[in-house]
């Protein structure tokens, strides 16, 4: 069914989305081709990368023979084709896909299908779009590598011994492998920004409200948002603008009209003022992406921005009061699984208690585990106050830093990660340096 590699299919995996949909649309390439070519891509690039934990040609070349007719009719009445029609996306496996395995990279949802999509799938889907399949991710989204995904780590395509960052790891590798053309993923911590760094891609976490979360499976519920890896600027306003927008299932969704944000990226910098926090630059932070980072200030300079130093006092708490908060939320989000409604269940258990115990025994991985004890520690009687409710409290002059320094500046501009992609391996075993990684995103 899928086509050999030439040259051809290899041209059109490396396409951005926004250049697909133009070819698309005067005919040059057929969404039945530029699937195929995808694929073709994926069965030459996915035993060795790992991006994909589930996929689905059969329904994405369907899909893309109905976008073929959707065209063709489009082109007939000269009426404008659904936004992102006969284009292929790559979904993180912690976003419900309805009939099609959602398993959050975690032994406890092996086995679980949703009988519904998520919101953001259903949009991406009713814009057009072809769904290729599900990406790896680290266990409900825990980790910075994807090597805390229950099956098996993904691979950085540009150096195979390397992380591709996580946990939207399986996203990031496939959209930059060519074995998509963009993707969704979920950020709470870091989660999309910082695997598209490793893997030299754009990764968008939008601000908390913008995007529907219905059908996003809970990891931490005040930090959690989807987001979109794909290979420039203008695909993200694209994508974004398919998934943005109130939702009814999501009340946290706030309703207010999302703007064409391909329409404001021709305006240049001249007149926009950029904050370049103090706190950003230093300690940990490795030469080459200090190099890296200084040099991307300069162009926006060049661009016509103006850079400002800025101060974010706060900064060194983040991470601590991340820690603190993320694993109590998610500690409170993942008391659901005790195997009894969906997911793993140890039915051989002698009674209730037995069964619950052995059931999360088995179906959580170490990470998950080792979250779940560490918010629940700082939930319990005698501690709340001395770290959740301190750790709120903290997050709160966390933001006041951002908000003030956003009353002198339009944006702030910061690394996404300290380091570049480190081996795989290098911190699978020490937590604390694992979690050191997202300093910046958090
Ligand atoms: N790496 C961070 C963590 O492990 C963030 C993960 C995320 O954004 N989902 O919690």
């Amino acid at each position: 069914m899928v086509e050999p590699e030439d040259g051809r299919a290899m041209d059109l995996s490396g396409l951005t989305l926004l250049e697909a949909r133009r070819r698309l649309r005067c005919g040059d390439v057929s969404a039945v081709e530029l699937t195929q070519a995808v694929l073709a891509r994926i069965v030459e690039q996915d035993n060795r990368v790992r991006a994909y934990l589930t996929l689905t040609p059969e329904t994405a070349l369907e899909q893309a023979r109905e976008a073929d007719a959707c065209l063709a009719s489009c082109r007939r009445d000269n009426a404008e084709p659904p936004a992102l029609i006969g284009l292929p996306l790559a979904i993180k496996d912690v976003l419900c896909t309805a009939g099609i395995a959602t398993t959050c990279g975690s032994r406890m949802l092996e086995d679980f299908i949703p009988p519904y999509d998520a919101t953001v799938v259903a949009r991406v889907r009713q814009a057009g779009a072809v769904v290729l399949g599900k990406t790896n991710t680290d266990e409900f989204a825990m980790g910075s590598s994807t090597e805390n995904s229950a099956y098996f780590p993904t691979h950085n395509p540009w150096d195979l011994s390397r992380v591709p960052g996580g946990s939207s790891g399986g996203s990031a590798a496939a959209v930059a492998a060519g074995e998509a053309l963009g993707a969704l993923g979920s950020d709470t911590g870091g989660s999309v920004r910082q695997p598209a760094a490793f893997c030299g891609i754009v990764g968008l976490k939008p601000t908390y409200g913008r995007v529907s979360r219905y059908g996003l499976v809970a990891f931490a519920s005040s930090f959690d948002q989807v987001g979109t890896l794909t290979r420039d600027v203008a695909d993200a306003a694209l994508l974004l603008g398919v998934i943005a927008g109130a939702d009814a299932h999501d009340a946290t969704c706030v309703d207010l009209p999302v703007p064409d944000y391909l329409a404001g990226l021709e305006g240049g910098l001249q007149g926009v003022c950029l904050g370049v926090p103090d706190e950003f630059f230093g300690r940990g932070m490795e030469t080459e992406v200090e190099t890296v980072v200084r040099r991307a200030l300069q162009d926006l300079e060049t661009l016509g921005a103006r850079l400002e130093r800025v101060s974010l006092p706060h900064t060194e708490y983040a991470l601590p009061v991340y820690y603190l908060l993320a694993p109590a939320e998610a500690s409170s989000n993942l008391a659901r699984y005790d195997g009894v409604k969906y997911g793993y269940a140890a039915r051989e258990a002698r009674d209730l208690w037995d069964y619950y115990k052995r059931t999360r025994e088995r179906g959580f991985g170490a990470e998950v585990k080792r979250r779940i004890m560490l918010g629940t520690y700082a939930l319990s009687a005698g501690y709340y106050d001395a770290y959740y409710l301190k750790a709120q409290k903290v997050r709160t002059l966390i933001r006041e830093d951002f908000e003030r320094a956003l009353q002198r500046v339009d944006a702030i501009v910061a690394p996404t990660s300290p380091t570049v992609a480190f081996p795989i391996g290098a911190r699978a075993d020490d937590p604390l340096q694992m979690y050191l990684s997202d300093v910046y995103t958090l």
